[in-house]
């Protein structure tokens, strides 16, 4: 073969693989590991959610929905929306159902994006973010949270990064990797930048179902910013429902109909049976989501004071499935002490300098997983910090 140039486009060449994944096919070699790593919930689908779906095959609707998605499904989402969160969406209008909150951040940020225009995101954060704002022609500029604000942007951290060419703050709130839980408060004082500087918000709110301690503030609801707000949610979390890869996308009519030209091209419309078991999900759901939230609380609570009193300081986390505790105590970066607990204890952790810069002398322990699993991943956590504490 007579091949004169790269056939990968730069872009994709330059981009890393996931650091999640390296310590995935780390573990999955080895017998014995106990994964604090993986950042979807043990629960299995419920069983009414799954019948839907099993019935909608029965009764043969395997053909295409409309592209942005079932009008039912996106009915009933607009209801549980205004429900749970108190923001109004026309679900004939406003409401596109997506391949997962994936697909909906993907389409978010190439509707909105010209060449070389900036969104700010906020580090340590979910890894697709950067990749996904570069693979829309845009150029992603972090913001490094920090520890002592329990990884929280303060306002003026924004602005020392607003250029002309700024097009959208990236928010994620109840957050992976931190489980920081932004208030209405601080969500005001985003969306006060926001609007000084005439940005759009896209706000990842997958782990609005899993807040622990205080009622969650979608940043739609915020004053005056529903109209530049791209809300991305979806199933897989809060209905545990990874595998159906199912989310949504609500914004206002222009936005809407910008990314509904691209899924409509790139992905005609979600799975029919995935729509139809999201649907039950949703009429009937809402006493197996609060069965897991309680599941969630008592774990997360196990899992924060056992880190602290092993003396790896970490601040509750206020929602999502994680806790982020501070690793430098044992005098080891955040990947070497990944891979020497993977080693010598068989326990799986995320390194922190996976998600950003500032998430360096961390960990992310994901407490999705059984109380007996998560008391000997703690219990062999503490032998091991016990031999590496100076
Ligand atoms: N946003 C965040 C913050 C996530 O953690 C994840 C999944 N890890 C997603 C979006 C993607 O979710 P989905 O399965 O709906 O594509």
């Amino acid at each position: 073969m007579n091949q004169t140039k790269s056939y990968i486009a730069d872009k994709v060449a330059e981009m890393k693989p996931s650091g999640i994944r390296r310590f995935f096919d780390l573990a999955s070699n080895m017998e014995g590991v106990i994964s604090l790593g993986v950042g979807e919930p043990d629960f299995v689908t419920s069983w009414s959610a799954r019948e839907a779906a099993i019935l909608s095959l029965e009764q043969g609707y395997t053909s295409y929905t409309a592209n942005p998605g079932m009008l039912e499904l996106r009915e009933e989402i607009s209801s549980y929306m205004n429900r749970r969160f108190h923001v109004e969406y026309n679900p004939k209008s406003e409401i596109i159902v997506t391949v997962g909150a994936s697909q909906a951040i993907d389409i978010a940020l190439r509707a909105i994006l010209n060449p070389d225009e900036e969104v700010i995101v906020l580090e340590p954060c979910f890894v697709a973010y950067a990749p996904l704002v570069t693979l829309a022609g845009g150029n992603p500029v972090p913001v490094q949270t920090l520890k002592e604000n329990e990884f929280k942007v303060l306002p003026e951290q924004l602005e020392a990064v607003i250029t002309a060419k700024t097009k959208a703050i990236m928010i994620c709130s109840p957050s992976n990797p931190t489980g920081s839980l932004l208030s209405a408060s601080e969500l005001e004082a985003i969306a006060n930048v926001a609007k000084k500087h005439d940005l759009l918000i896209i706000s990842d709110e997958i782990y609005a179902e899993l807040c622990y301690d205080e009622e969650y503030t979608s940043m739609a609801a915020i004053n005056e910013m529903w109209d530049r707000t791209l809300l991305i949610s979806g199933f897989s979390k809060g209905f545990a429902m990874t595998g159906w890869r199912l989310g949504f996308v609500c914004a206002p009519e222009e936005l809407t109909q910008a990314m509904l030209k691209i899924h409509q091209y790139s992905l005609m419309c979600a799975p029919t049976m995935a729509q139809f078991a999201g649907l039950e999900a949703l009429k009937s759901g809402s006493n197996d989501v609060e069965d897991m939230r309680k599941s969630y609380r008592r774990r997360r609570n196990l899992v924060v004071q056992s880190l602290n009193d092993m003396g790896l300081s970490c601040h509750i986390p206020g929602g999502a499935f994680y806790a982020f505790p501070d690793i430098t105590a044992t005098g080891l970066t955040s990947e070497q002490f990944a891979e020497k607990l993977l080693m010598e204890e068989k326990v799986a952790v995320v390194p922190g300098n996976v998600f950003g810069e500032s998430g360096e002398g961390h960990i992310r322990c994901s407490y999705a997983s059984s109380l007996e699993q998560l008391q000997e991943a703690l219990k062999r956590m503490k032998d091991f910090t016990d031999r590496y504490r100076q």
